[in-house]
Parts: structure tokens; sequence; C-alpha cells
């Protein structure tokens, strides 16, 4: 909001185009009454490809994302993008080719980085230029799932429940230890948006976080709620935190109870996030002690109940960095040759995932 304040005193052809809806929004329309402002609402399909299409620049200063489909959506429609230096969404574009990092919450930089684009035509026409090769592949990879789903892959929805966590993950803007304004979406909203979803044919339906089951007892509601309204695959995940300290003396009545009332509704199926083949590094990371023994510890308790955890494999971008240092080979161990080193601990550690997982007899 800072920013669009002070780029349109600067520049009467500044226009905000908010596409997208969230906590926020009402607060947002408020403080910029009166400013060259669009508020679009949630756009998908056609007119989503048009609001890519009718903009200049694509602005998206998240510091909690872990990815940022869109930051990748938007180059691929040929926009420049500006993200900040938090978060996954900064490794989804070549630096000053595609795109732009600026230091997270920093409006001053975000609006100068703006106004140096909208300044400058021939750099953006260059950057829309640039873009056009190595996003072909992407718009041939997008055109071939839109094939694929053609009436044969059930859409999926995603619904991140929370951005609160209790976990350390390094990578991660929503880790416990980042201090922002957490947001959990209201009863109403995550209902709303079942409805729809269930209209228009959504046939599977993930609640992810932050860490849902945080708020179990809301989490349970959305799932039967979701069943009830036809959606067969319900799928949600867990960083497995109820799986830590599996020495005290009510874990397995604990679990059992998780396990029960899972078992009670109609969820399909739920993870397990993994971020290391090597315990002590997952557990280092994620800041939860013998978790693992604790998952194995959990497992036949909810295979006994018929519930098959999956594991979801978070191969991450610490592989190959100083946290995984072990499963580097001895003949790359220099940090200038990280690429290198990570490509290699990357396969390393997929092969030793997936041996790690299979003596959990977990689903796959
Ligand atoms: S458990 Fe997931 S949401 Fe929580 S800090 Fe780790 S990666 Fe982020």
């Amino acid at each position: 909001m800072d920013i669009s304040k002070s780029l349109a005193e600067i520049r009467s052809d500044f226009h905000l185009i908010m596409v997208g809806s969230g906590p926020y929004l009402h607060e947002m329309k408020v403080d910029l009454n009166g400013l060259p402002a669009i508020f679009t609402g949630f756009l998908e399909g056609d007119e989503l490809a048009q609001a890519y299409a009718s903009a200049d620049i694509f602005i998206f200063p998240s510091t909690t994302d872990t990815f940022g489909n869109v930051v990748l959506e938007a180059q691929a429609s040929g926009l420049p993008v500006i993200v900040s230096d938090e978060g996954g969404p900064k490794e989804n574009l070549i630096p000053d080719k595609t795109g732009f990092i600026v230091p997270a919450k920093n409006p001053g930089a975000l609006s100068e980085a703006v106004f140096k684009l909208m300044n400058n035509p021939q750099r953006l026409k260059k950057l829309r230029f640039a873009m056009i090769k190595p996003f072909e592949n992407f718009n041939q990879l997008i055109a071939l799932f839109s094939d694929l789903r053609c009436n044969r892959i059930p859409g999926q929805l995603v619904i991140q429940l929370t951005d609160r966590c209790n976990a350390f993950c390094p990578q991660c803007g929503m880790r416990v230890t980042k201090k922002f304004k957490r947001s959990t979406l209201s009863a109403d909203n995550v209902k709303r948006i079942i409805d729809a979803a269930a209209q228009k044919g959504v046939n599977v339906v993930s609640f992810t976080g932050g860490e849902p089951f945080l708020f179990l007892d809301r989490l349970v509601m959305f799932i039967k709620y979701a069943g009830e309204a036809g959606i067969e695959y319900i799928r949600t995940g867990t960083n497995g935190f109820m799986f830590a300290n599996h020495h005290s003396a009510h874990f397995e009545s604990r679990v059992k109870k998780v396990a029960e009332t899972l078992v009670s509704t109609l969820l399909r199926n739920f993870w397990i996030s993994i971020d290391s083949a090597v315990p002590s590094v997952h557990e280092q990371m994620q800041g939860l002690p013998d978790v693992i023994a604790g998952i194995e510890k959990a497992l036949p308790i909810f295979h006994e109940q018929g519930i098959y955890p999956s594991a979801n494999l978070g191969i991450n971008r610490n592989v190959g960095g100083d946290m995984t240092k072990g499963l580097r080979v001895n003949a790359i161990i220099e940090d200038d040759d990280y690429l290198g080193s990570f490509y290699i601990a990357f396969k390393k550690a997929f092969r030793e995932f997936y041996c790690l997982l299979s003596n959990w007899d977990l689903q796959w």
C-alpha cells in the first residue's frame, strides 16, 4: 500500500491492479480509496490470463510463500517480476534478467525498483524479450498439463488454512521465529471456498498451512465439511510435531486419539513432511528433537486404524549446504562448486529417502 501511494504521487500513469482476495482486502480497499487501484477479486482461467497480459510489471512482495507459482506464471506471460529476498519466490526468476529481488518489507526498495523500470521502457522491453526463451518450455509444459487434465486428472484445490507454524525450517518464511502478523482463514471463508470448489466439480482438496494440525478441531470440521460437499479426495499434511516427545507416558494414547479422529472423517490421506534422509538433519532443521523415532512409533498406531500416512519428501535448497555436508562426496567440498555438490547430494539424498521410507512401510 505504501508503494502504491508513493508511486501514484510521482507517476500519474501508475495503476495498481490487485488480483486475488484475503484477510487484508477490506483494509487495503479503504486505505487506497481515491488512488488509482483496481481490485479484481479472485480470478482464474482466461480472466487471470488477461490480467497478466494487461500488466507491465508483476510485484510479489510476499515473505512467506515457499514456492510462488504465480511468479512463474507472470514470467511465462512475459511480465518482469519483482519479489522479496525472503521465501521461495526469489528462486523462481533469473535475477536482473527476468526480474528483480529486493529486500523484504522494504517499501522504499520496492518502489525504487518499480520506479526504475517505469522510467526505463527500453529495459522493460529487454526484460520481456529475455523471458520469451526460458519460458517457451514452461508454456509448453502448461499446455501439456492442460491437455492432460481434460476430464482425466481432477483439478486440485489447495486451501492454506493458516500461516502459523511451530517448526523452525530455515528455508521457510512461515517458520515460528519469523516475526509477522499471522492469520488463519475464517470458518465461513473456508466453507465458501469448499462450496464453490464442489460446485465447479473440483474433486481434490488439500488443507495446508503453516501447520494445520495446530488447529485439529477446525481441520477436522473442514475435512468433514468437504466430504459432505462431495469432494472425493481430501488430503492434509503435518510437520509431525505431534510425534515429538515419544517417550512421554501419553504418547500412544495421544496418537491413537488423533488416528481415531481422522478415521472418523472422509480424509483420504495425510502426509508427514520429511526434510532430509538424515534424521538428525531433519530434526535440526524443523526444531523437533527425536521426532523421527516418534514417527516410526506412531505409524503402526495409524496402520491399526487403516490410515497409511504418506511422506512429503522435502529435499530442499539446504541439500548441498552446510547442514548436509555429510552427504557430499569427498571430491566436492568447495563451496564454489555448490551446484555440482547440490546435484550429487540431491541424487544421494533421494536414494536415501526412498530407502529410509520404504523401511517405514509408508504409502507411495
Ligand atoms: S513445517 Fe512447513 S510451514 Fe512450518 S516452518 Fe517448516 S516448511 Fe514452513
